[in-house]
């Protein structure tokens, strides 16, 4: 018997998800982040980019603005209305206290209990390496959770007008290798294949595959992978560390 994943934690309402790149969220949890907004949870998005070197046949200065386009539209389809951008620059973003700085300026504003973000760690599991950008966000958004409610780390940010916020529960990273958790993926999963096409774009320079089937067979495959540790349900995973 696989060990089975634990069901997410659910007392929560407010959650700020912050990723390296426009479609991080699209192919790691955005059916999770559906069936939380259908019950009336308020999620906001950050994206460290633009993802404005993600296509190499458009030049960053016009492809940054077609991703955040992209990104408004996707997060829409999800439930979710806000979307800011840090403004870090694609594929070159550096971990440190800058970075952990306008995290955490992010999770003062939005006071959420949950924080999401993408796998920081060294590789996708096994031998698939991850990219830099991902492990510097992943990373300082798990300093930041903590960062954000010491008013004596970046005291700039209370003369803002940013007071501290130490209501982070948890920091829940998708697309782990070593998941601990899981939320149902059946409620959202057709909303988060729409989700993910709206990163058209991004999609049809990637595969010659037909968009939709690409991103249906991508997002169901991985959610019934994980059918078989949470009771035969397909599923997003995350790697819940607490605070
Ligand atoms: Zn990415």
């Amino acid at each position: 018997m696989t060990d089975q994943l634990e069901p997410m934690p659910a007392d929560w309402q407010r959650a700020l998800a912050v990723v390296a790149h426009p479609d991080d969220l699209e192919y790691g949890c955005a059916a999770a982040i559906a069936g939380w907004t259908d019950e009336g949870r308020e999620i906001t998005y950050v994206l460290a980019s633009r993802g404005e070197a993600g296509i190499d046949t458009i030049e960053p200065a016009k492809c940054g603005p077609l991703r955040e386009q992209e990104q408004r539209a996707s997060a829409a389809v999800v439930g979710v209305r806000t979307v800011e951008f840090l403004d870090h620059k694609d594929g070159v973003i550096e971990y440190g206290t800058g970075l952990r700085r306008d995290i955490a300026a992010a999770i003062r504003k939005h006071r959420p209990e949950l924080v999401i973000t993408l796998n920081h760690r060294d590789t996708w599991g096994g031998v698939a390496w991850n990219t830099p950008d991902h492990q510097a966000v992943g990373r300082a958004v798990l300093d930041a959770a903590g960062d954000a409610g010491n008013r004596w780390i970046f005291p700039e940010l209370g003369e803002q007008g940013l007071q501290p916020w130490d209501g982070v529960r948890w920091v829940a990273v998708a697309g782990s290798a070593s998941p601990t958790h899981a939320v149902d993926a059946t409620r959202g999963l057709e909303r988060s294949i729409r989700s993910l096409l709206e990163h058209r774009t991004y999609i049809e320079v990637l595969t010659d595959e037909d968009p939709e089937t690409y991103c249906r067979t991508f997002l169901s495959g991985n959610a019934e992978a994980a059918a078989a540790r949470f009771g035969g349900t397909p599923a997003i995973t995350f790697e819940l560390f607490r605070r």
